[in-house]
């Protein structure tokens, strides 16, 4: 029997919980649904939710009985841990005074209209003054928030719980130094036969045909979930029985589609398979945004991108696009799946790439945040690191520093949380390997891709925010947060495929 205490704080952890998922659902049918002239409307109604939601998270009488919980011997350990998970979001709720909330707000909607045409214009003065003030307002709600070592520590915790700048530093420096020389042995090689993907028409309906064939072939639930169109793909949970996700389809370009469905569907998968049990507590959430990335990146890149993949899906996809496959075999379309190349864009990069992409935006954002960098200097040193560590230059500051929205809606510390995705799903595909043997070949060489669905089932999904990612990762391979398995993963597959010693 549960304390009546116990009780009272449940039911608040349920109902904000309730009120983030209707913030999400309400963002959703704006990315989907919502005719143009809701904006307005839809603003305000954002705003009134959020303001319910901060004013429940500072209310007394949850400080008074979260401070019973954390002093009360007899809970479970995982009430324990849904205490630790409570207080921690409660401290970023109430350290950071109203005030600055609200201007952050009003700060980051005039960011992003900025940014916008100053993209369009690539005219990055029209955007430096609203970076100055964001940087300004994060630095203050950063000190607001404390830390104990550098700045930018508070900041990567609101996505990555437990994870510090420390620990970043070395672990992302260890990576650029790797990558580095193997993107420039991969560039010099000579590219594989592949698929000539650009020479043909891919009909919308049948992309979209074959995409919600991957949907159910990953285990993705449609009595629980749905997948709708929009401009930018994204996934969002609304509770394990109400997953969304959305994808983008290009007449000329179906890996949009095809990856962007695989992709979302590897955070659907997650948001799908969460522990039931604690739909409405502080444990029924993913246990962060790297662990999220993680997810969607094994199943885009680990598994979408590899030979054996194809092989099971080459009837499938034969069927949909009979005149642009004739001729080509599942090599060929791999081998156009894992095509390198030096881009400015990071949204457009491979995956031996990207990381470099993620690791120059990381030392930007950290030199930003400490005032080492002034905001006026920021174009120049992209420019010169962009060309120092991924060997091309933007043609302006539209392919350059304005390229991505993350620094218009202020959000420093999130771009790390990518190559923490990258690390983690390396860690974790190659133990799934080690586990699954022959017969992960064998089942993806048949289309079968429930034995990996049912392992991250297993040993991610179903485990929460019961404990931080990091401790997730360490219980289902026996290791934590490190460079070598991405390192080992990266040099085997394109070692193999470009032909070259890496
Ligand atoms: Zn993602």
């Amino acid at each position: 029997m549960d304390h009546p205490l116990w009780k009272e704080l449940s039911a608040r952890m349920g109902e904000l919980r309730d009120l983030s998922q209707v913030s999400g659902l309400l963002t959703w049918d704006q990315e989907t649904f919502m005719p143009q002239g809701g904006g307005g409307h839809r603003a305000a109604q954002l705003a009134t939710v959020q303001a319910i939601s901060h004013e429940r998270w500072v209310d007394p009488r949850l400080g008074e009985l979260m401070a019973w919980a954390q002093g009360e011997a007899s809970l479970s350990e995982t009430q324990q841990a849904m205490v630790r998970n409570l207080v921690r979001e409660q401290r970023r709720a109430v350290r950071v005074p109203g005030r600055l909330i609200r201007e952050l707000a009003e700060r980051q909607a005039l960011a992003v209209e900025a940014w916008r045409h100053a993209k369009e214009a690539g005219d990055f003065h029209a955007f430096a003054p609203h970076l100055e003030a964001l940087l300004r307002l994060r630095r203050e709600q950063a000190d607001a928030l404390g830390h104990e070592g550098e700045r930018y520590d508070p900041l990567l915790d609101m996505y990555e719980p437990g994870m510090t700048t420390a620990r970043l530093r070395p672990l992302f420096a260890e990576l650029k130094q790797a990558l580095i020389p193997m993107v420039q042995a991969i560039t010099e090689a000579t590219p594989p036969a592949r698929w000539r993907v650009e020479d043909f028409r891919y009909p919308v309906e049948r992309q979209w045909h074959f995409t919600l064939h991957l949907l159910e072939a990953m285990g993705f639930d449609s009595t629980r979930g749905r997948q709708d169109r929009s401009a930018h793909p994204f996934t969002c949970g609304m509770g394990s029985g109400d997953v969304r996700l959305t994808t983008r389809l290009d007449e000329t370009n179906p890996w949009v589609a095809i990856f962007g469905t695989i992709h979302e569907a590897g955070h659907g998968l997650y948001e799908q398979n969460l522990p039931a049990a604690h739909a409405r507590d502080p444990i029924g959430v993913a246990a962060s945004m790297g662990l999220h990335e993680s997810q969607s990146r094994l199943w885009e890149n680990c598994v979408g991108r590899s030979l054996a993949f194809w092989e099971g899906q080459d009837a499938v996809l034969r069927r949909h696009f009979p005149e642009a496959l004739e001729g080509v075999g599942p090599e060929q379309v791999h081998a156009a799946a894992c095509r390198v190349e030096r881009s400015p864009i990071r949204v457009d990069a491979d995956e031996l790439t990207y990381n470099l992409h993620i690791l120059l935006r990381f030392e930007l954002e950290i030199a930003l945040l400490e005032g080492d960098l002034q905001v006026a200097d920021l174009p120049g040193a992209w420019r010169e690191r962009m060309e120092r560590d991924l060997g091309v230059l933007p043609r302006g500051d539209r392919e350059g520093v304005l390229q991505d929205i993350h620094w218009a809606w202020a959000e420093f510390g999130y771009f790390p949380t990518y190559t923490l995705g990258n690390l983690y799903a390396a860690t974790l595909f190659e133990r799934l390997q080690e586990e699954l043997g022959e017969g992960m070949e064998r089942a993806l060489r048949g289309g079968d891709l429930l034995p990996i669905r049912d392992w991250l089932v297993e040993h991610v999904h179903s485990k929460g925010h019961r404990f931080d990612a990091e401790e997730i990762v360490r219980g289902a391979t026996g290791q934590g947060l490190e460079a070598a398995p991405l390192l080992r993963y990266l040099r085997e597959k394109y070692g193999a495929l470009y032909g070259v010693r890496l």
